[in-house]
């Protein structure tokens, strides 16, 4: 049985002050909240503040990059040791925002998992296609180059301390979601891919978490799909209401 899990990306928002008020506001409505696991992903500067927030809560800390090498002249880059040194359990990788941005090639991203991994950190590594991909029919071989390029050199057994986001980038902060239809496809392959590459167990037990214009209002349709794990929240998580609806809209009982 996978527990759901709801991931909150604030992206670039948040200055200390906002985000501690944010983190608060959360933590009211899930203090005792245990039916889903919950992860909020700040800024880097605003990582402790909001640890000191939500430390003896189930609300868990997640980072939004990571650099591989644990320490060294890297000017600007935050190692997976830093992050677990500020109470990081999480760390999203190969953003395709970072991946657009930030120049993130699949090697790198495979770095990053690794390094995340060797501290205990858990990686949320992001895999999705543009627009023109999915237009060009391409989904599937986008997806699975990031899959085998992203996760290259693990074995069954890290798939343990591993989450998949399939984010269609044409969705994300746009508004338009997947259809749960569209969403179950990829997630579907997917579990299918970690099956053929890793084990039976290790595909039962992964989650794969949906992103794109997740709100209140249609992660119950998502959920609801068999391979939908639970989602990773961008826009919608910069609230407290609609980050909290979300996360208690995706129990499905
Ligand atoms: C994201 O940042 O990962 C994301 C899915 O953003 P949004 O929910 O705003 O589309």
């Amino acid at each position: 049985m996978r527990a759901p899990l709801i991931a909150g990306n604030w992206k670039m928002y948040k200055i200390i002050n906002e985000a501690v008020q944010l983190a608060n506001g959360i933590k009211r409505e899930l203090l005792d909240f245990m039916k889903a696991e919950v992860v909020i992903c700040p800024p880097f500067t605003n990582l402790s503040a909001v640890y000191e927030v939500i430390m003896e809560t189930n609300i868990k800390l997640g980072a939004q990059d990571l650099f591989w090498e644990k320490e060294g002249a890297f000017t600007g880059a935050i190692s997976a040791i830093m992050l677990k040194d500020c109470g990081c359990e999480y760390g999203i990788i190969g953003h395709s925002e970072r991946r657009k941005y930030f120049g993130e090639s699949d090697e790198a991203v495979n770095k990053k998992v690794k390094s995340a991994q060797e501290v205990g950190l858990t990686p949320i590594m992001c895999v999705g296609e543009t627009q023109q991909e999915r237009q060009a029919d391409k989904t599937i071989e986008v997806v699975t180059r990031q899959l085998t390029a992203g996760l290259e050199g693990l074995e069954s057994e890290d798939t343990a301390n591993l989450v998949i986001a399939y984010e269609p980038v044409w969705a994300i902060g746009t508004g338009i979601t997947a259809s749960p239809s569209q969403a179950e496809e990829v997630h579907k392959f997917i579990r299918s891919w970690i099956e053929d590459k890793f084990s039976n167990p290790a595909a039962a037990n992964i989650r794969i978490l949906y992103g794109g214009s997740v709100k209140p209002e249609n992660i119950r349709e998502l959920m609801q799909q068999p391979d939908i794990d639970g989602a990773l929240v961008g826009g919608a998580s910069l609230k407290s209401s609609s980050f909290v609806n979300i996360v208690k809209n995706a129990v499905i009982e």
